[in-house]
């Protein structure tokens, strides 16, 4: 069985590693020419850990993973506690640790485990077929490659989803931008092994740690889609739009570095969930687009690749059932987690400024049970966080 991967992000290598441990001859492609993953870090909760884990990366994981002990909200304005509280029950409850990594590290982790030489990078695919027998996918170069079935895991703007679908979907802008970078620990900031986040009119501004003493930093902030910015004013901006924000907040826009911080703008898609046609499959952002705000993309193409496993092990010879077995087992999954994060966004960002406020007042009374309740019903779900 031979099977041709476009993309080779974190949802790309990972379905490739799933599928070489069953036996799958496997032939991943890539646009880029060199691995440049875009983004400072992502937080991989327990589902994805679990999934990592299972490919055989436990302890590089773990390694390349920031412990993070306790969580805890900050009024942005005063930088009051509202609450803080252990993140030991979250574990306790799902077996595993989350770790926060950095992109470009988890990315090589992925590659590395795979075989960087054995990556096509520099190949662009420009379309997709499917056939009786094959599916093939065709570069920008005129070169074409043939498999027993395509995995498109290109992204959040995939051309496969085009394909599968019959045409093109439209993004939605969620309605804020995320700027985000990395930073040396500063206790000014926030305690070394805490997720801490600033938040206050809609927007919030979060510090988690990854390892070799750095802190992954976001700030969220409510923009309009396309707003003008010129690469390397994140610090003019972001004082601009923290002007009169808690200390920590201060320090951290006077330590960040403006040339390193990435501004994004967030889009989602609509859960849809036809991720098949024939021998071609979509897997990862190219099949459900998510807002970052529950933390849940990267882990969920890391659930599809383990899934897509079980599917080609259940149904060895038969393409049509073990894609149809994968879709069914990932596309309510994913796309809950996509309309998850969507409500969770209007929250934090204050689609309806009331809603927010009462949700302040709440933090001010937690104790970390209502958020380790929401968090875990994000990680369980997934092939190895069944629902019990
Ligand atoms: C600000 C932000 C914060 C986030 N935080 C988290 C988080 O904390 N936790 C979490 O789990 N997720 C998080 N995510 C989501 C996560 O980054 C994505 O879900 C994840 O990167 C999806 O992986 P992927 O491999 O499907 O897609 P990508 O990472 O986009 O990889 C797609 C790959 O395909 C390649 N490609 C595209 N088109 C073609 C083509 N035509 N031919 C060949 N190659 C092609 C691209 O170059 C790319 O390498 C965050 C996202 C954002 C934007």
């Amino acid at each position: 069985m031979k099977a041709v991967i476009i993309g080779a992000g974190m949802g790309g290598m990972s379905a490739a590693l799933a599928l070489r441990q069953i036996g799958i001859d496997t032939h991943v492609y890539e646009r880029v020419t060199e691995n440049k993953p875009v983004g400072a870090a992502i937080s991989v909760w327990s589902n994805g850990v679990k999934c990592l884990n299972y490919l055989g990366l436990e302890s590089r994981t773990a390694e390349l993973g920031g412990i993070v002990e306790t969580m805890s909200y900050l009024d942005g304005h005063t930088g009051q506690t509202m609450c803080r509280f252990s993140m030991q029950p979250l574990i306790d409850e799902v077996g595993q640790r989350p770790y926060p990594i950095a992109r470009a590290e988890l990315q090589s982790m992925l590659m590395q485990a795979y075989g960087l030489d054995e990556i096509n990078f520099g190949h662009r695919m420009v379309s997709v077929h499917d056939g009786p027998d094959s599916a093939t996918a065709t570069f920008a170069d005129g070169s074409t490659v043939s498999a027993d079935f395509v995995i498109g895991a290109d992204g959040a703007s995939s051309i496969t989803r085009e394909y599968v679908l019959g045409g093109p979907v439209t993004r939605r802008y969620a309605g804020y931008v995320n700027y985000n970078g990395l930073v040396d620990v500063d206790d000014a900031i926030g305690p070394a092994t805490e997720w801490t986040t600033y938040v206050g009119d809609g927007k919030r501004v979060s510090v988690m740690p990854v390892a070799a003493g750095r802190f992954y930093f976001f700030f969220d902030v409510v923009e309009p889609q396309g707003a003008h910015y010129e690469k390397g004013s994140a610090r003019e901006v972001l004082r601009a739009h923290f002007a009169d924000w808690a200390p920590g907040v201060q320090t951290l826009i006077n330590v960040l570095d403006p040339a390193t911080t990435n501004r994004v703008e967030i889009l989602d898609l609509d859960p849809f969930y036809t991720w098949v046609k024939g021998r071609v499959a979509v897997l990862g952002d190219a099949a459900h687009n998510t807002t970052p705000d529950i933390g849940q993309g990267g882990c969920s193409a890391m659930e599809d690749a383990v899934a897509l496993q079980w599917a080609f092990r259940d149904h060895p010879d038969d393409v049509p059932a073990a894609l149809a077995a994968y879709q069914q087992s990932r596309a309510e999954r994913a796309g809950d987690l996509v309309l998850r994060a969507r409500k969770r966004c209007d929250l934090t960002h204050a689609k309806d400024p009331e809603k927010t406020a009462d949700w302040y007042a709440e933090l001010r009374e937690e104790d970390g049970t209502n958020i380790i309740r929401g968090i875990v019903g994000n990680i369980v779900g997934g092939p190895l966080t069944p629902v019990s």
